[in-house]
């Protein structure tokens, strides 16, 4: 609607960054202009209160979704999980290791952070080929935890990355 609206013309877009071809979404433009970032949380705190069955985590997603996911956990009143790349994490960590378009990379949560069956929402900026998501998501599987629901700002849509993720997800705005 309207406030969604506001949201987007806040995005700023980087043409050819980080690599020529790469059109980026800046969230940190949203977060730089108070009255758009309280309309964003806002909307965020709301759709994650409609989740049912209520949700009982938000797991966060390097980087950008640490900027979002606190503030709708502690609104919420759960707890907040963070999901990071390899080595980032300190203790005891559980690892999920995914193929990039060349190589492949590593998410890691901490042992117990999630409790058996626990509804989690997973929250991020931006998706674009479902990658990084699909990650969360099989990691969250792996240590026990069921992925109630994935929310999102900014969805690409050209890049189809929804269709490799099996969990509902919400995006706010689409381009
Ligand atoms: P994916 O794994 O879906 O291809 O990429 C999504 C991840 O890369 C997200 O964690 C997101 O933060 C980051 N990302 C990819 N492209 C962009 C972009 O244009 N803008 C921002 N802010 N993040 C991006």
């Amino acid at each position: 609607q309207q406030k969604l609206e506001l949201i987007k013309e806040a995005v700023k877009s980087y043409p050819d960054f980080p690599v020529p071809g790469v059109n980026f979404k800046d969230l940190f433009s949203v977060l730089q202009n108070p009255p758009i970032f309280a309309i964003l949380n806002e909307i965020l705190v709301k759709t994650a209160k409609q989740i049912q069955p209520a949700v009982e985590c938000v797991v966060g997603l390097e980087s950008r979704g640490f900027l979002l996911a606190p503030l709708i956990a502690l609104e919420l009143q759960i707890p907040f999980v963070p999901i990071r790349k390899k080595g980032k994490l300190p203790g005891k960590v559980k690892s999920h290791k995914y193929a990039l378009e060349y190589g492949q990379d590593i998410v890691e949560i901490q042992e117990g952070a999630i409790k058996p069956n626990e509804k989690v929402l997973i929250v991020d900026d931006l998706l674009a080929t479902g990658g990084t998501l699909n990650a969360a998501c099989q990691l969250i599987s792996q240590v026990g935890g069921n992925v109630a629901s994935c929310l999102i700002v900014i969805e690409l849509l050209d890049l189809k990355g929804r269709d490799k993720v099996s969990s509902p997800i919400s995006s706010l705005i689409q381009y």
